[in-house]
């Protein structure tokens, strides 16, 4: 199927309030532009340095999230422009964000990232740790940025029973949290799981090889 179609057969099937995030990462700009020209503004990268430069080649009212993990050192090459970032996961990085917002005059919008799967790998918070976090006088102090909602990636598994429950664990601390922290996003749901997460209350999916297929990493 062509980007296009495969992009309006996912968008077609997706409830209205439920925003499709387009995972573009390793992805070339003239297959992005694809993407683009079928009408979908939003795209996520994982790489700071990979976003700022389809940044700059591709047209102004595409709206880039960072879905990858962040090294705190790169933050200042997408502060003049990210509009999300999904990953984050510490205090230390969102004072750098901070820092980097406050620098380029604006507020930057990020997530918190929940560890909900049973991997090591998976980058996030402990649960226990949001409300803490969300709680502390060195968060509150920090002007300019805002916490717009949460993220979570589920185990890597066919196994629908624990993919429901991790996401249905991250959706009952979301509405927890919701009313008192004025949040608006549940960004959970990839590829091979996104119907599911959307099920279990997700209202951002983050859509990468179902829309620009397999990703080749050996190029
Ligand atoms: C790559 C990636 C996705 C998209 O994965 P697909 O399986 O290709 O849809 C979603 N979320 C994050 C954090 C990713 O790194």
């Amino acid at each position: 199927m062509s980007i296009k179609n495969s992009l309006n057969n996912i968008k077609s099937k997706l409830p209205n309030n439920v925003t499709l995030v387009a995972v573009s990462k390793t992805k070339p700009i003239p297959e992005i532009m694809e993407a683009y020209e079928a009408g979908q503004r939003v795209f996520g990268e994982n790489k700071i340095q990979e976003m700022a430069a389809k940044y700059e080649e591709m047209p102004k009212d595409i709206e880039w999230h960072m879905i990858g993990h962040i090294q705190r050192n790169k933050v200042k090459y997408m502060a003049s422009f990210v509009s999300l970032i999904h990953a984050v996961d510490s205090l230390k990085l969102l004072k750098e964000i901070n820092k980097q917002a406050l620098k380029n005059n604006r507020t930057i919008s990020c997530l918190l990232q929940v560890k909900i799967a049973d991997e090591d790998s998976k980058f996030g918070l402990p649960e226990e740790d949001v409300l803490q976090l969300l709680v502390s006088e060195e968060f509150t102090s920090l002007q300019n940025i805002k916490i717009e909602g949460l993220m979570g990636m589920a185990t890597f598994t066919n196994d629908e029973a624990q993919l429901i429950q991790e996401f249905q664990k991250l959706n009952t601390l979301y509405n927890t949290l919701k009313n008192k922290y004025n949040l608006s996003t549940l960004s959970m749901g990839m590829s091979g799981d996104y119907p599911l997460a959307i099920t279990n209350g997700s209202n951002m999916v983050r859509v990468g090889s179902a829309i620009f297929g397999e990703r080749n990493y050996s190029k």
